[in-house]
């Protein structure tokens, strides 16, 4: 059977040509590197700038210059309402019912916050199940939280490792966690898509498994929003956080996204609330008894940045017009397309972290130098130098990421053709 790709320039610039989503690639803002277009590979740590987010922004200072106090209630998008406006394309995302998502704060502030409703520890039942590579804020949230509970990490914190080739955890190994500890777990808190190897989780499986435990179940989507179709509400996740400047594109420091299910729209479960949390049609009578707003809104606590939410509007109008779905298919022949070129063309230098299941990974490749860190490292700093962006996890890994919005077929072809002319200069 022959492959269904080749490897030159010019089978890559036909599929590009043939792209029916090749349109987008022109909605953002591609840095250039000595005259020409950078090959962008770093989608999946802060996401290019959409054309449209300038004017956005203009047009909010404009408000607020024209108008003063009068923008919170005047013009097509009156601030009062502002979060509103990027709710219901927010929730197609992510797959949850409109009241069901919240945008607000950022990813570590949210994690907290769920916490404080969903991480309800009982002397019988307190510990919560991460995975033991973690990124670094996931760690210390749940850590300090455990702490603030009264109760000692060392024995309330279950960290689950890899067990496949790779880093990887195998459905198995959950299942066996659970089997062992679930009576005593609280919480389980996993990632939609893990930062360092680029695995996707199976949140369905990983929700019904841990809820027949008894356990709540919270997902951090950094890495899985706007990456993954997700189906929160049909998978019945208890809540889930996320950040927006990675594949949302939404800008550095971008506002942040909760996801709380509906069966807990109107919980007694303890929260901290604030006056934006509190239900809208008395918000104004300012008394001094809090009542929650429907839903996810009822976790808001300040009336939101609206020059920071003016690009997550933005950017959430280009993912209604492309389809998640359509981005999907796209994504996994790209990612299958560099996944095929590095190992017909590079077998010999660089090894894929990434599970090759293309069920188990979004739009990135975990990348392995062959002969060590210092090798590595070298090759990074050279691609970046020709231009070629992706990103350096420690200790060894280089994370490429061809998103379906605005990377080629030709973007793989160049970083391959890159690695191979190092390779050969030794
Ligand atoms: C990017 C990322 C974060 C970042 O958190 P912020 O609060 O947005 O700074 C947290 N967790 C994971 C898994 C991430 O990938």
């Amino acid at each position: 059977m022959s492959a269904p790709f080749e490897a030159t320039l010019a089978w890559a610039q036909s599929q590009d040509a043939a792209d029916p989503l090749r349109g987008f690639r022109d909605e953002f803002l591609i840095p250039r590197h000595e005259g020409r277009d950078v090959h962008y590979f770093c989608g999946n740590s802060l996401g290019l700038q959409p054309r449209a987010v300038r004017p956005a922004l203009s047009a909010e200072l404009d408000s607020w210059a024209d108008q003063a106090v009068e923008g919170h209630f005047r013009g097509d998008l009156p601030w009062m309402d502002y979060h509103e406006f990027v709710r219901d394309d927010l929730a197609t995302v992510v797959g949850a019912q409109p009241s069901e998502v919240v945008a607000m704060n950022t990813l570590g502030v949210n994690l907290h916050l769920m916490m404080v409703s969903f991480y309800r520890p009982t002397p019988e039942r307190h510990a919560i199940l991460i995975e033991a590579g973690s990124f670094p804020t996931d760690r210390y949230a749940v850590e300090s939280q455990v702490r603030f509970h009264g109760y000692d990490p060392a024995t309330a914190l279950i960290e689950l490792k890899g067990d496949e080739a790779n880093g990887a955890i195998s459905m198995e190994a959950i299942e066996r966690v659970l089997a062992e500890h679930g009576s005593r777990i609280a919480l389980v808190m996993l990632p939609g898509v893990q930062y360092r190897t680029g695995q996707a989780f199976d949140l369905a499986a990983i929700t019904r498994l841990a809820s027949r435990h008894g356990c709540m179940v919270g997902f951090d989507l950094a890495h899985a929003v706007g990456n993954l179709p997700l189906q929160l509400h049909d998978i019945g996740a208890d809540f889930a956080i996320w950040c927006s400047y990675k594949y949302l594109n939404s800008g550095p420091g971008a506002v942040g996204g909760a996801f709380v299910h509906e069966r807990h729209a109107r919980t007694t479960l303890p929260r901290f609330a604030g006056w934006w949390g509190h239900d809208k049609t008395s918000r104004f009578q300012m008394g001094p008894q809090f009542v929650p707003t429907y839903g996810a809104d009822g976790w808001q606590l300040s009336n939101p940045p609206i020059l920071a939410l003016a690009p997550l509007r933005v950017s959430l109008e280009i993912f209604r017009r492309a389809g998640m779905a359509k981005l999907r298919e796209k994504s996994l022949r790209l990612t299958g397309y560099l996944e095929w070129l590095v190992q017909s063309q590079l077998g010999d230098v660089l090894e894929v972290v990434t599970p090759g299941d293309p069920a188990r990974r979004g739009s990135q490749l975990s990348i392995r130098v062959l002969g060590g860190r210092e090798r590595g490292r070298a090759l990074f700093d050279d691609l970046v130098e020709r231009g070629i962006i992706g990103d350096w996890r420690e200790p060894d890994v280089i994370r490429i990421s061809p998103t379906p919005l605005y990377n080629r077929y030709a973007d793989c072809v160049a970083f391959v053709e890159a690695t191979r002319r190092w390779a050969q200069r030794g």
